[in-house]
């Protein structure tokens, strides 16, 4: 008897994280994400290679919320899927919240293309919608980590805690055969040594065989100053009495944000300014941060011992409604101002650009990756150049200061990934290597090659299957 993967998705791209695991003939899946990014990636999560496998999977496991390994969840359990999800306690908490705001935008979207008629489909149908999501919400089974917990007779699994995001954790499946045991691990997303709040991917002991992700295969991120570079930008912007306007990803990002202003106020790196957090997904994604400081690194400890002093800035706000959020686009400088989404394909970050990029005092700083197609990358490449942008079909000035900040990945790059893999005491010979493009998994396999010399290292290109143990 061996144990059969299928890589259905994050397979020579970075999205769509689903694998497939069988043995003695149980079946689960590791992750249930969606493709996401250009509207031919986007088609996949309705193709039919991927639908009628609800009723023949046993069950799920998630390494962590974001919904590019869990956003598939709703339309998994619509065909027919009886089993349970597990998930880390830390996941438990955010993926209510994601798969919630994922279908209500969904929902928004239909309405909108049946009014355009943008749709073919009418009614346009939404991928899932909000009574989906509350549907296979009942299925969530959050666990804690390190434990192992039992699948079957002879398959049980443990999560490690793997930095990237609240939650995110590795996962180990160990397989019991007759005469010997043996374990896969699968790392999911792993963050980094150097995250400002998260703590460092934990190093698992041993491990048989490993998929692996390679988002950063062919890339070393800049080990910069953050906290110098970032209050360099925000003093220079406050000073002209301007308004520094951070697009920013709801779960992780902007929480990282927060941390980084308090702390340049308390090292009196900028003043003490109105700081507004303008997106009611990441006010909820904040509160569900505090809420595990199980994730959380040094950085996170206050000598008042309250979680608060860490993440929010001393003169703090948030919104709710739109009309909150319109006014905030009104208040004069200085000001910062924290809003989604984060490459600027959609959402109330529209208004604030509106509103802040003809003036020439502000800053719209990028502190995100910027996807190839969206609006968040066309002005970042322009930035020197661009007289216009076009937003909600008008010409709006671009005079305000374009900035990016790279260091603020919560991804690991190669180095980090090599570091963590040589703290494990027994080495995987066999290496899956998955969410990446063609250009980071080729990069990648040099480096993973390089560090385990005997082992079998294998780029997953396309949708595929592998036998092994
Ligand atoms: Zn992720």
């Amino acid at each position: 008897m061996s144990v059969q993967l299928k890589f259905l998705g994050a397979a020579g791209g970075v999205t769509g994280s689903r694998t497939l695991v069988t043995f003695e003939g149980y079946s689960f899946l590791i992750d249930c994400g969606l493709f996401q990014g250009p509207k031919d990636v986007r088609a996949k999560n309705r193709e039919p290679l991927l639908s009628n496998l609800g009723a023949k999977i046993n069950a799920v496991i998630l390494t962590h919320a974001h919904l590019d390994h869990s956003g598939y969840l709703p339309r998994l359990n619509r065909e027919g899927f009886e089993g349970e999800i597990f998930m880390s306690d830390g996941t438990g908490d955010l993926l209510p919240v994601m798969l919630a705001d994922a279908a209500h935008l969904e929902e928004e979207f239909a309405k909108y293309a049946d009014k355009t008629g943008y749709s073919s489909h009418r009614p346009a149908q939404p991928l899932f919608t909000t009574q989906d999501v509350e549907q296979v919400s009942k299925k969530f089974r959050p666990l804690p980590r390190h434990e192992w917990h039992q699948l079957t007779q002879n398959i049980s699994f443990r999560f490690v805690s793997a930095g990237h995001i609240v939650g995110a954790s590795i996962v180990q499946i160990s397989f019991a055969f007759k005469n010997a045991t043996r374990i896969l691990s699968f790392s999911g997303d792993l963050g980094h040594a150097r995250s400002l709040t998260l703590r460092t991917p934990e190093p698992i002991v041993e491990t048989d065989a490993l998929v692996l992700e390679s988002t950063y295969g062919d890339r070393l991120h800049p080990k910069a100053d953050t906290i110098g570079e970032f209050g360099a930008i925000a003093s220079r912007t406050l000073k002209r009495n301007g308004v520094l306007v951070i697009p920013a990803f709801a779960v992780g990002r902007s929480q990282e944000i927060l941390h980084l202003i308090r702390k340049c106020e308390d090292e009196k790196l900028i003043p003490k300014v109105t700081v507004v957090l303008d997106s009611p997904m990441s006010k909820e994604a904040t509160r569900i941060y505090f809420k595990h400081p199980e994730d959380h690194n040094e950085g996170c400890t206050h000598a008042s011992g309250r979680i608060e002093d860490c993440f929010l800035p001393h003169h703090f706000s948030t919104t709710s409604t739109s009309d909150e959020s319109m006014l905030t686009c009104m208040k004069d400088g200085p000001m910062i101002v924290i809003s989604a989404a984060g490459m600027l394909n959609g959402g109330r970050i529209l208004h604030h650009l509106k509103s802040r990029l003809p003036h020439e005092k502000n800053t719209i700083l990028f502190c995100g990756f910027q996807a190839e197609g969206t609006k968040g990358r066309f002005l970042q490449d322009n930035a020197n150049n661009l007289e216009f942008l076009r937003i909600h079909h008008e010409e709006v000035p671009v005079e305000a200061e374009i900035a990016t900040m790279a260091s603020l990945s919560a991804h690991g790059d190669y180095a980090d990934i090599g570091a963590w893999i040589e703290k494990m005491q027994k080495k995987p010979h066999l290496v899956f290597l998955n969410h990446g493009d063609i250009k980071s998994l080729e990069a990648m396999k040099d480096h993973v090659q390089l560090l385990l010399p005997s082992a079998q290292v294998n780029i997953v290109r396309e949708p595929s299957s592998f036998s092994f143990f």
